[in-house]
């Protein structure tokens, strides 16, 4: 039965975290470690934004990451995806990639044009960066947050990034509901979680409340890996409250890898740990609510009981939420009004809320589902 490594660090602090990633990865009972000669650092870098609103991987975690590698002799490459149309230039400026490829020989690499493999699971088609089988040793380095679509991202969601560019916009809208997507990301778990070693996830400051952007920064203290990624989703969703059943792709992970929550090996200490007053109640609302109305009440639930996107003043113009909108129900901005979401078009896939760099887009709930968050 899988184990989850679990540590406590309260700031980023390169001897710390070069210490626990030893530590961890010296559980890793792999030939391929030690054989291949590239490794693969995937992050969380959603887009360009600064380090301290706890959106993308931390860069002292990928710091002590390359450090590890690098020592002993390995070719080191760090990718990612960023959502949308992020310009990925910007994303490794914000994220303090470009600092980190000045000081350490590691190759930054866009997955958004290295290529990719057309794949097929369940009938579901699935582009995948081409990357993934060019890195003997693929880890995965996520972050530790709420997501307003599906609820809880960790290390399963970190995989939707090895989908290139704005591919995974037009996944978002062919798969609308959080039901779909997460069989389309259990789909694409069966495809890639082969190719990946280990999974940590940087939850030293990490978010609650409406992420995985806007959502509120949370010092949460808490470093985490595992080899098995269901297991150490699992073992984080719990400790931040979610239950099995709140994040819809997590229970087919851990039936995919025969894993039992509870045979999952967790440190004594954190065996009943859970992080302190989490704000996880706007993201679990949605799919909760509607589970509780019959199928025959939806419809005319769904009119009193609504969530519209809303763009607010704080908003500048970029147009990024425009070009990510899988359904094109963002008209764009003028000079003399800020861009308009038609809320008849709009599928609540949360991806301009996701995407905007200005925390811009409002999530505004009708009186009942204000009532139900309260
Ligand atoms: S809402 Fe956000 S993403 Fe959209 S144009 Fe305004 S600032 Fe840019
Ligand atoms: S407006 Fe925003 S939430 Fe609505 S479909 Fe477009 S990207 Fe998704």
């Amino acid at each position: 039965m899988p184990s989850v490594q679990i540590r406590r660090i309260e700031n980023y602090d390169l001897p710390l975290l070069e210490e626990a990633v030893a530590d961890f990865l010296s559980n890793v009972k792999s030939s391929r470690m030690k054989r291949s000669k590239r490794v693969l650092l995937k992050p969380n870098l959603l887009g360009a934004f600064p380090i301290d609103r706890a959106v993308t991987t931390h860069p002292l975690v990928l710091e002590a990451l390359a450090r590890y590698f690098l020592d002993r002799g390995k070719e080191v490459w760090i990718g990612d995806s960023p959502g949308g149309s992020a310009n990925v230039d910007t994303v490794w400026q914000a994220c303090g990639l470009t600092d980190l490829a000045k000081r350490y020989p590691v190759k930054l690499v866009n997955l958004s044009t290295s290529g990719f493999r057309e794949l097929e699971y369940a009938g579901i088609p699935l582009k995948v960066s081409e990357v993934l089988w060019q890195c003997g040793i693929v880890i995965n380095v996520a972050k530790y947050k709420t997501h307003s679509m599906v609820a809880f991202t960790g290390a399963l969601k970190n995989l939707y990034g090895l989908v290139p560019g704005m591919v995974k916009t037009f996944y978002h809208g062919r798969y609308p509901n959080s039901k779909d997507f997460s069989r389309m990301l259990a789909a694409l778990y069966e495809l890639t979680k082969n190719r990946v070693s280990y999974s940590f996830i940087d939850g030293i400051m990490g978010m609650d409340g409406n992420g995985p952007s806007g959502g509120n920064v949370k010092n949460f203290g808490l470093f985490l890996g595992s080899a098995s990624i269901s297991a150490l989703d699992y073992t984080a969703a719990k400790m931040l409250g979610f239950k099995l059943g709140d994040v819809p792709y997590l229970a087919s992970a851990l039936h995919q890898d025969g894993v039992l929550p509870s045979r999952i090996a967790v440190p004594a200490s954190f065996r009943h740990y859970q992080i302190a007053n989490a704000d996880i109640k706007s993201v679990k609302l949605r799919t909760d609510v509607m589970k509780m109305i019959p199928p025959v009440a939806r419809h005319a639930f769904r009119k009193v009981y609504s969530i519209n996107l809303v763009v607010s003043a704080r908003c500048n113009k970029c147009g990024i939420c425009v070009n990510s909108c899988p359904v094109q129900a963002i008209s764009p901005a003028s000079a003399a009004r800020f861009p308009k979401i038609n809320q008849d078009k709009c599928i609540k896939c949360m991806c301009c809320h996701e995407m905007c760099p200005h925390r811009a887009i409002d999530i505004h709930k009708s009186l009942v589902a204000r009532m139900v968050t309260r």
